[in-house]
């Protein structure tokens, strides 16, 4: 404690403090600053005099050294314990001082240590954990690098396998799968909400025409680059709607897309999506003229799963192709697989067996004086709750199965036999019967033929047989094969429904046929329509030039058979002239008994 001193006979007070009390026994209450090496260790009293400094407990180096500065004193009266940095007023190094007030004694006691001690210390007490954390961040941030691209390999990996999973090598449009899979998702989405509010949606099937002959002729990878191109196509008439494109292997591609989208592409304006993908080609510098046959179904109007909905677009699309049309919609009358035309096969077939399908006879005449020059045998069937079912609908019911080969087994027979009692009538008239591609196909056909003919013993020039130029076409090495020996025997050979196919001038050539039917779609509205009178008659100077008979089919008035007396049309099939009768009516009309 400060003491009063009597100096010179004056009290003074003193600043000098005298302690009897080891300097161990003043630090004590105040244990809890640690010293470090090289630290010392100050005594301040409550005046802000340094009592005492020393480097070691046991051996005092400095006492009673100068006040510290006041801005410490305050702060030591603030806080009770803390810390400041200053330069040491006794050998003017810069240190950091750690203080704390004694509890029981007037003093202060910090611990002063050199910031130089203490950036050594950090720096080799730090640097090693330092560097071994710099070496441990860099080497997780080098493993993290390669972890990252092994990562990312491993991602585009499975990308790559997702995508290639998902999308056709060739095209880089949707797969079969993917196609099949995503259209369930939309068809699920769209049913589970409010039915009302569900837009019908379409899948479009697009198949190329005679794709083989251009693989065959120009070689794969000009096949290749058409159908990219044919994808690229389709992707891009499609752009900006969220249609689905996919190809669904060779060369047929698939499209499923809003209703509303599908009928605006299939319109056959000239900016339709259908106009813009059937554009000629150039495929390694050759002029392709393209064509594609289109056949399409609704959702869930023709179909309520995606496989339903394909099957349909493939019936359609197969009726285009077999009907030389652009495009088709589905219709369950052309569909033998539907339950309606499966039932209605079983009730054919009843029909077939237990005579229930007939023939009537349509006239075929001179145009020049209107001579009755042959006859078309047309088959009906007349359904016992239906009524009349019309040949279109129930001979396909027949085609693609053995069925065909009776029926047409049962028309021939008839027809002959009709040609025969009109014969020994002494009215010798040709029967023309028209045969299916099936038939044609069929190496039993010409063989079962002639031994119709022979049974009948009918003169082989009064049948004539009518194949569609379609059904030609589909596969014409073979076909050629059965016309051959169909000509041989001696019967007449007609090319039904001229002008709707695509035979080549050098492939008509070949065909050992007599006679071409300009199909009725051309004679129709001939008059009226320049386009139609221009294939008309150049088909005509074809025929001619070919030595073949021309007949115009489906003449309705006596505008166009004046016409095409004009074209040098020598015959002709209409209702202007006779529709389809039974026999008994057209001996009626044509060789009227005498009463
Ligand atoms: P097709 O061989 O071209 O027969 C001509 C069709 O045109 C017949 O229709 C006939 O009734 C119709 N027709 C004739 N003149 C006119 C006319 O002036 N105007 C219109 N609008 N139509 C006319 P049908 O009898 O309905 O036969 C349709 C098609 O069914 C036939 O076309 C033929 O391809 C096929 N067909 C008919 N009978 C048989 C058959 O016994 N066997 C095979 N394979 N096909 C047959
Ligand atoms: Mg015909
Ligand atoms: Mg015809």
């Amino acid at each position: 404690m400060p003491l009063l001193l009597k100096i010179e006979g004056r009290e003074v007070e003193s600043d000098l403090t005298f302690s009897l009390v080891s300097v161990n026994r003043l630090v004590a209450g105040t244990s809890h600053l640690k010293s470090i090496p090289g630290s010392f260790l100050v005594i301040i009293n409550t005046n802000g005099r340094r009592l005492l400094r020393l480097k070691k407990l046991d051996e005092p180096q400095d006492v009673n050294g100068p006040p510290v500065t006041q801005d410490i004193i305050d702060l030591i009266k603030r806080h009770k314990q803390g810390n400041f940095e200053r330069v040491s007023a006794l050998d003017g190094v810069r240190s950091i001082f750690g203080y704390s007030v004694s509890d029981t004694l007037p003093f202060q006691v910090a611990i002063g240590v050199p910031v130089s001690l203490l950036q050594e210390r950090w720096t080799t007490q730090s640097l090693a954990p330092l560097i071994v954390l710099l070496v441990s961040i860099s080497l997780i941030a080098w493993l993290g690098s390669r972890l990252k691209e092994a990562f990312r390999q491993l991602q585009a990996t499975t990308t790559e396998q997702a995508y290639a999973a998902r999308h056709d090598k060739l095209t880089g449009l949707l797969s079969r799968e993917a196609f099949i899979h995503d259209v369930s998702q939309q068809m699920a989405a769209a049913t589970s909400q409010d039915e009302r509010a569900t837009e019908p949606a379409t899948v479009m099937l697009l198949n190329l025409n005679r794709f083989k002959d251009i693989n065959d002729t120009l070689g794969h990878e000009a096949g290749d680059s058409l159908l990219v191109e044919v994808g690229r196509r389709l992707t891009d008439s499609l752009a900006g709607s969220t249609a689905l494109v996919a190809r669904l292997g060779g060369d047929e591609f698939a499209v499923y897309m809003a209703e509303s989208t599908a009928i605006e592409w299939l319109s056959q304006a000239p900016h339709s999506g259908y106009a813009r993908v059937s554009r000629r080609l150039q495929v390694h510098r050759s002029e392709l003229e393209f064509s594609a046959s289109i056949g399409y179904a609704n959702w869930p109007q023709d179909a309520a799963s995606t496989d339903e909905l394909l099957r349909c677009a493939d019936v359609a699309m197969n009726f285009a192709k077999q009907n030389l049309k652009p495009m088709s919609a589905y219709l369950a009358a052309f569909d033998s697989f539907s339950p309606d035309m499966l039932d209605l096969r079983v009730d054919f077939i009843k029909a077939l067996r237990s005579n229930g399908l007939s023939l009537e006879y349509q006239a075929k005449v001179r145009l020049s004086d209107g001579a009755l020059i042959g006859v078309e045998a047309l088959s009906r069937w007349v359904h016992p709750s239906k009524g009349n079912i019309p040949p279109l609908t129930f001979i396909p019911l027949a085609e693609n199965s053995e069925l065909i080969h009776d029926f047409t087994h049962f028309v021939l027979e008839a027809a002959l036999l009709q040609a025969k009692a009109w014969a020994q009538e002494r009215h010798p008239l040709p029967v023309a019967v028209n045969l299916s591609v099936n038939n044609l196909l069929d190496h039993r056909f010409v063989e079962r033929l002639d031994a119709l003919l022979r049974r009948i013993d009918l003169a082989p020039h009064l049948l004539e047989i009518e194949v569609t130029e379609s059904a030609v076409m589909r596969h014409p090495e073979l076909t050629l094969k059965t016309l051959h020996a169909i000509r041989d025997m001696g019967l007449r050979l007609a090319i039904d429904d001229f002008g709707t196919g695509y035979a080549s001038l050098a492939y008509l050539k070949q065909l050992p046929v007599h006679c071409l039917k300009i199909d009725r779609a051309f004679i129709d509205n001939l008059e009226g329509d320049d386009a139609n009178r221009r294939i008309v008659k150049s088909s005509i100077q074809l025929a001619h030039e070919f030595n073949l008979d021309v007949v115009a089919e489906g003449v309705e008035d006596a505008a166009a058979a004046a016409l095409l007396l004009d074209y040098g049309c020598e015959y002709a099939q209409g209702y202007f002239f006779a529709r389809p009768v039974s026999a008994a009516a057209l001996a009626e009309r044509w060789w009227p008994t005498k009463e």
